[in-house]
């Protein structure tokens, strides 16, 4: 089976967690705040906070913004459970806003519209997250205006965008945003088996995350509330987790993050083959990168808007029992069954389930080969042409 997408492995990225493996420091070690030194760098962030997913990023992201019972989270429904749940873990209410049907991304207008109303309700969300899909950056300076007018904080979720570009400048140095959030699961763009990290400009947010990250303990003399009892001393002052990641996973990371620019470069030429196989089909509709946007390409999404509901999913089906790992990304999160529960209807955001009928995301990952590229591109072309 073609995969969708996975992780690149090399010789280098082994000696580095055999390097780890065979030192004192399997946790707690230098090799975290290397690789959190390295992302900041790489990204342009005065912080990064390194954790055991973007999962937990996230949600010390929330807690760090003081996200809390009385508050509204909006994230887009076109996006990873993760981005939504992470308001619900701080007992906040969640809620979504629709997409622009060609890039899958959050949608600035239905945003508005959606703040004007907010406001009126007197529930305008304290925190937006924006999901940069598929790799593409949202719309953000834009955002920011918003973010401003109507005195929201912004998260935003990265997870699919490091290696990404706006405006020029690397995704990650926070520039229309409070934090951002990055993943480091094998099928994103490079990976430490698991992990994630949350970058920001801000100290404030910095500590308390990395507080959070660790029990909310701390051992700095200048944090303590009363005199040290000791060498030994620490003080728990938050409730946090053990959201740490490991030093072997940072050193993987840290490995990985020296081939980031060459896996985002190989990422782009993949997409342009398949694009310029696809430029005289116009019933096949790659998602549309907009011109300020570089994009990191975490997954090669097209739109087969002419299809019904049931030739879609032939599709896929077509497409795997061919040995090729199609999929669909994402369903709409309000229309999981524990979102249903919440009181999401099916039809709360149009574009988001006309799109979740048309998308099909083909393989594209470092080292897809040409031949196996012309293979997707002639079975899907089959298969459409079957159909007529
Ligand atoms: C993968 C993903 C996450 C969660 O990442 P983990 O590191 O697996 O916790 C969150 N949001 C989006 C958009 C993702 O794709």
């Amino acid at each position: 089976m073609i995969p969708y997408g996975k992780q690149q492995i090399d010789q280098d990225d082994i000696a580095a967690v055999t390097e780890v493996l065979q030192s004192v420091w399997l946790t707690q070690g230098p090799k975290v705040p290397a690789f959190e030194l390295a992302v900041s760098e790489q990204c342009q962030a005065s912080y990064a906070v390194a954790v055991n997913s973007a999962t937990s990023a996230l949600h010390i992201a929330c807690l760090a913004l003081n996200v809390g019972p009385e508050d509204i989270v909006w994230t887009s429904p076109i996006s990873f459970v993760a981005s939504a749940n992470c308001a619900l873990y701080c007992g906040a209410k969640i809620d979504f806003v629709d997409i622009t049907l060609d890039t899958g991304n959050i949608c600035i207008n239905a945003l508005e519209t959606k703040l004007i109303d907010a406001q009126k309700l007197n529930q305008l969300p304290k925190v937006v997250i924006p999901v940069h899909f598929a790799g593409q950056p949202c719309d953000m300076v834009n955002l920011a205006k918003l973010a401003k007018q109507y005195g929201f904080n912004v998260i935003e979720d990265a997870s699919h965008a490091i290696g990404a570009m706006y405006l020029d400048k690397a995704i990650g140095g926070c520039a229309f945003s409070d934090i951002c959030i990055f993943s480091f699961h094998p099928v994103k763009i490079i990976t430490s088996g698991e992990g994630g990290m949350a970058l920001t400009n801000q100290p404030d947010l910095a500590r308390k995350m990395q507080q959070l990250r660790s029990h909310g303990i701390t051992s700095d003399p200048t944090e303590l509330t009363e005199p040290s009892h000791g060498p030994w001393y620490y003080q728990q002052q938050l409730l946090g987790f053990n959201y740490r990641m490991t030093d072997i996973q940072a050193a993987l990371g840290l490995s990985q993050l020296n081939k980031l620019n060459k896996f985002v470069s190989e990422r782009n030429q993949l997409a342009a083959f398949y694009q310029q196989h696809f430029s005289d089909n116009t019933n096949i509709q790659p998602l549309r990168v907009s011109a300020d946007c570089y994009s990191s390409y975490h997954l090669y999404v097209i739109r087969l808007p002419e299809l019904s509901r049931n030739q879609h999913k032939a599709c896929v089906e077509f497409l795997r029992s061919k040995g090729i790992m199609g999929h669909v990304h994402y369903i709409p999160i309000y229309l999981q069954p524990y979102y249903q529960q919440l009181g999401f209807k099916a039809g709360y955001c149009a574009n988001a389930e006309r799109y979740y009928q048309q998308a099909v995301t083909l393989p594209l990952f470092p080292g897809l080969t040409a031949e196996q590229q012309l293979f997707v591109v002639n079975e899907l072309e089959h298969f459409l042409c079957s159909l007529s």
